[in-house]
């Protein structure tokens, strides 16, 4: 049986998101802007991707290193054909405490089901506005708002619950619609988590006075909602965490700007062509698939990973600057957030 990995400042290994595919049926302007992400983009071609077969073999090794969780993300993850097939390989993995996906929401109504029935626990779904016309100018496809109710309903109706809602905040194009975002769901079981707008890949543009800080996303909601601040549910989760005073239930705020979470960090992420990062914010990854298609053997493979694993020293939001920005890094629509 392996050792358990820890870092060098003594992290666990504990979460695995998998990302699987790079590609995506919105354009949100934080994520994949159209100038870049047009139709001349250059997309892994299918035999890059690692197959389903190959996500559950290093998913194995992974949980026996001390994985818990595994997020499957993208891209859009539900865009990737037959995906429901890798939610039944992900769920028998033993050992596994929690299997979860991020989706936009777009594709739910005719998946939620076949991935309940794979084993899928819960969802979360992306929606940054109600506003309808301010939604459609962040996912620059016009896709309405009622496309991703619809998905957060076929996701409760497929038992996928309680959904949690992710909303990024971008300063100027959705603050203004946030507390209209947390009162419609206040009391229904759905917990909101805002994101304060990040500095992922290199192609967003972004920039400090982009960001609506924590602090002040949480102070507008409590004027109208009045909020207290609940307890963390376990070590090293990413959101903070308030109730409505009024027993309507939660809200979330991650803010990765304004107050890093670095110190608490055990996430990796397994690309969709197999590299390995150990930060978001990463400009390489380890070539996993490199040694999986050698014809490495297991021990092999997890020796790997816990290699990367131990030396790791990111903490990458904590040293941020304006000047970090610019640095090459993978971009989040390659990653999975
Ligand atoms: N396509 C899926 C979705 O949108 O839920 C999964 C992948 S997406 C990259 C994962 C999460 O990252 C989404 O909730 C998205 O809103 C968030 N995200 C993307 N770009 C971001 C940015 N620049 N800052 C903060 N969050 C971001
Ligand atoms: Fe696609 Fe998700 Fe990125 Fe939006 S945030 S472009 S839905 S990957
Ligand atoms: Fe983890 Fe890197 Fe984000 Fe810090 S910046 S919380 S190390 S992913």
């Amino acid at each position: 049986m392996p050792a358990d990995a820890r870092d060098a400042f003594d992290r666990p290994l504990r979460d695995l998101r998998v990302s699987v595919t790079d590609r995506c049926n919105f354009r949100c302007v934080y994520c994949m802007p159209k100038e870049v992400f047009g139709p001349a983009f250059q997309f892994l071609d299918r035999e890059e991707l690692l197959t389903y077969e190959e996500i559950e073999r290093l998913a194995r090794l992974f949980v026996a290193r001390g994985v818990e969780k595994i997020r499957i993300t993208g891209g859009e993850p539900l865009v990737r054909r037959g995906l429901p097939g890798l939610v039944r390989r992900l769920a028998a993995v033993e050992g596994l405490r929690d299997l979860t996906l991020t989706t936009n929401g777009a594709l739910l109504p005719a998946q939620a089901a076949p991935l309940r029935e794979a084993g899928l626990r819960r969802v979360t779904v992306s929606l940054d506005s109600l506003d309808d016309a301010v939604f459609r100018a962040m996912n620059d496809v016009d896709a309405g708002v009622e496309v991703v109710l619809a998905g957060i309903e076929a996701a409760l109706a497929a038992g996928l619950g309680p959904v949690k809602v992710n909303a990024v905040v971008r300063r100027g194009l959705n603050d203004h619609t946030i507390v209209d975002l947390a009162r419609h769901f206040h009391g229904s079981g759905v917990i909101v988590r805002f994101i304060e707008y990040m500095d992922v890949g290199t192609t967003n543009g972004w920039a400090l006075d982009h960001v609506t800080p924590a602090a002040e996303i949480v102070a507008r909601i409590d004027a109208v909602l009045p909020l207290e601040p609940a307890d963390p549910n376990y070590r090293g989760e990413v959101a903070r965490r308030y109730r409505y005073r009024d027993g309507g239930g939660e809200i979330g705020v991650i803010s990765s700007i304004t107050e890093p979470f670095c110190g608490d960090c055990t996430r990796a992420r397994l690309s969709p062509e197999g590299s390995l990062y150990t930060c978001l914010f990463g400009a390489n990854g380890f070539d996993l698939r490199a040694l999986l298609r050698a014809g490495a053997d297991d021990a092999e493979l997890s020796e790997a990973i816990a290699r990367v694993w131990r030396v790791r020293e990111d903490r990458y939001s904590e040293l941020r600057t304006e000047a970090t920005s610019g640095l090459a890094r993978v971009e989040m629509s390659h990653i999975g957030g």
